[in-house]
């Protein structure tokens, strides 16, 4: 926890928080913080800044809230994933929401296996834990929205065309001709697929979709590993 994520019901009044539970027990083990402590502190989708602690028990601590810096630019990429097997979706999540994607699109696949979609990582609050897991390790504090398409063919027909309208379209497939692109200075829309990959009509569909098919070179990696080489790849990290 680089910073700690407010929301709404933190804050006893403006500027004033109170933080319990996790992030309590953080600044105790973790950080061993006391009274006077300055910690680095965000509102979500806000600014970020710093809390004063005021008073820190067993029970609760209360900062001072500062806001005064904007978070940092998001990542110019929509990612289209296809359901990770559930043990590594939260690992996933909480690594797109570190690298700074905002728009996550969960999708179906013919090699997605179906158990997968009863995950409770699914739920709101799961959903919401994960994400803010991964913006508190980044500093950041503006919450990705997450897209959930159980069904393949609708998905890409009729709503990957208005996703792709503007940007460049890849989908990441390994034994194709073209080497991903590095350095990107555009938006972009990148498809990943399920741990047995897309089927050649799942290729074909997203290809006629306007995404062209990249390669990572001749090593095949898990969806967590593709994932932050991918986004790296396509965009220095630097600068997010
Ligand atoms: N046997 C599957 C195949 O050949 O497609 C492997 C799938 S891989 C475990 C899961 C996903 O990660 C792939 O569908 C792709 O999107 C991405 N990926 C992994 N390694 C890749 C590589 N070397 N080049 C391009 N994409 C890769």
């Amino acid at each position: 926890m680089n910073l700690a994520l407010l929301f709404d019901d933190d804050f006893r009044s403006p500027g004033r928080a109170v933080l319990s539970g996790r992030r309590l027990a953080h600044l105790h083990s973790v950080l061993k913080a006391a009274e006077g402590d300055r910690i680095p502190v965000g509102q979500v989708n806000g600014r970020i800044g710093e809390g004063h602690i005021l008073r820190l028990d067993d029970r609760e601590a209360e900062l001072a809230v500062t806001l005064d810096s904007p978070p940092p630019p998001p990542l110019p990429l929509t990612l289209i994933l296809a359901m990770p097997r559930p043990k590594m979706f939260r690992r996933v999540l909480q690594t797109c929401a570190s690298l700074g994607v905002k728009d996550i699109w969960l999708i179906n696949a013919y090699k997605v296996e179906k158990s997968f979609w009863q995950t409770p990582w699914l739920t709101e609050e799961h959903l919401r834990e994960n994400l803010t897991l991964g913006l508190e390790q980044a500093r950041d504090t503006a919450l990705p929205a997450v897209h959930v398409r159980k069904l393949f063919k609708p998905f890409v027909e009729d709503e990957l065309p208005g996703l792709l309208a503007g940007k460049r379209g890849l989908v990441a497939h390994p034994g194709t001709a073209t080497r991903c692109p590095a350095g990107l200075d555009e938006p972009a829309v990148l498809c990943i697929g399920p741990e047995g990959g897309f089927t050649p009509y799942e290729v074909t569909k997203l290809a006629e979709a306007g995404c062209e098919q990249v390669h990572l070179g001749s090593r095949i990696l898990r969806v967590e590993t593709a994932v932050p080489v991918l986004i790296s790849r396509l965009y220095d990290s630097c600068n997010f």
